[in-house]
C-alpha cells in the first residue's frame, strides 16, 4: 500500500500566524515534512523523473507532482512503477492545457490534453493541473498569429468545457492554475483567481470539485483579492496548493522563483487562508531557478525544501 510507511503527519490546531490577529486552524508543519510535495521542475536539471523519485524517498519526502515531459523521457510505465514502489503520493500533474490554437491545431490540442487526462490517471495524480494557453501561436506553434487576448480568453473556456467531458470520464479533477499576468501572451490568459473561479463556475455550477484551482503563491501573492478569493473557492475549489517565492528583484520571469524564505510572500498566511478552506492537502514546493537552484546538488535542494518547509512554509 502506498504510504503506509508514513506517519500521519501533524493534525490542525490553533496557531498564531504574524500578520493576523485571530488565532487561526492550520497544521503545525515545524516538526516534520509529511505534507511536503516536490514539484519536479525544482530539481529537473539534476536527474531524471526516476532518480528524482529515488532521492525523495531518501529524503522521506512522500508527496510529488511530476512534469509529463520527465514521465515521458522515462516511460509512463517506468514512472508509474517508480513512484509505487517509493510509495509516492501525486500531489498533481503538470500539466494539460495551451487550449489556444487555431483551427488547424485544435484537434491536435484536444488530443494532446485528452492524453495528459489519462496519464495523470495512470499516475494517480489527485488532478491534473491547467496552464491554459495564451495567444494561439505561443500556445500551439504554427497556428496563425492573433492579438486577440479575449478570444482566446472564450477559447480557454471552451476548451476547459470540452476536456471536462473526458476529464469527468476519467475522475480526473482539473485544476486551473491562474498565472501571474506577465504571463499572458505566451503561456496563461487566466491570471487572476477571480478570473479562474468564474470559469469554475460557469462550467461546474455544482461545485462538484470536477473543476477548481490550483493556487500557486507565486502568480497569485500580490493580488489584492487573494484573501476574498480563496473564501470564495472554498475546499471544493481548492484542488492544490504550490509555493516558492518572489524574490526582489526577480531577474527572470519564468526561471528565477525563489526557495521559500528567500523572497516577500507572507507564505504562511497564505496557507492558513487555504487551510481555514478545508485544505488539508500537500504543499507543493515548485521553483524555476535556473541560476541558483538548478545549480545546487538535488541532495542539497531537497534538504533546503525540507527545512523551509518546517520554518516558512
Ligand atoms: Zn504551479
Amino acid at each position: 500500500m502506498a504510504g503506509t510507511r508514513f506517519a500521519p503527519g501533524p493534525a490542525f490546531g490553533r496557531s498564531r500566524v504574524p500578520g493576523m490577529t485571530a488565532e487561526v486552524e492550520m497544521r503545525d508543519f515545524s516538526n516534520d515534512h509529511r505534507w511536503l510535495s516536490i514539484n519536479t521542475a525544482t530539481v529537473r536539471k539534476q536527474g531524471n523523473l526516476v532518480e528524482i523519485v529515488d532521492a525523495l524517498a531518501r529524503h522521506g519526502i512522500r508527496g510529488i507532482s511530476p512534469w509529463r515531459d520527465q514521465v515521458a523521457d522515462v516511460g509512463l510505465d517506468r514512472a508509474v512503477k517508480a513512484v509505487r514502489d517509493a510509495g509516492l503520493e501525486l500531489s498533481g500533474y503538470c500539466r494539460g492545457g495551451m487550449f489556444t490554437a487555431d483551427a488547424a491545431h485544435l484537434e491536435e490540442a484536444r488530443d494532446d490534453n485528452r492524453r495528459a487526462v489519462d496519464e495523470a490517471a495512470a499516475l494517480g495524480a489527485p488532478c491534473l493541473v491547467l496552464v491554459v494557453g495564451g495567444l494561439p501561436q505561443y500556445s500551439r506553434p504554427g497556428s496563425t498569429p492573433s492579438k486577440d487576448l479575449a478570444a482566446a480568453q472564450t477559447m480557454v473556456e471552451e476548451e476547459i468545457g470540452v476536456l471536462l467531458d473526458h476529464a469527468r470520464k476519467a475522475k480526473m479533477p482539473l485544476a486551473i492554475e491562474p498565472l501571474h499576468p506577465g504571463y499572458a501572451a505566451d503561456r496563461a490568459c487566466v491570471n487572476t483567481m477571480r478570473h479562474a473561479l468564474d470559469i469554475c463556475d460557469r462550467l461546474d455550477p455544482a461545485k462538484s470539485g470536477d473543476v477548481g484551482l490550483a493556487v500557486d503563491l507565486y502568480h497569485v501573492w500580490w493580488d489584492y483579492e487573494l484573501f476574498d478569493q480563496i473564501r470564495r473557492a472554498g475546499r471544493s475549489r481548492i484542488l492544490a496548493f504550490h509555493v516558492c517565492d518572489w524574490l526582489v528583484p526577480t531577474n527572470h520571469l519564468l526561471l528565477d522563483r525563489g526557495m521559500m524564505g528567500d523572497g516577500v510572500i507572507d507564505i504562511r498566511k497564505c496557507r492558513a487562508a487555504v487551510e481555514a478552506e478545508g485544505f488539508a492537502g500537500y504543499s507543493e514546493v515548485e521553483i524555476f531557478s535556473q541560476d541558483n537552484w538548478w545549480q545546487r546538488p538535488m541532495d542539497e535542494v531537497l534538504s533546503t525544501c525540507i527545512a523551509r518547509h518546517k520554518t516558512v512554509v
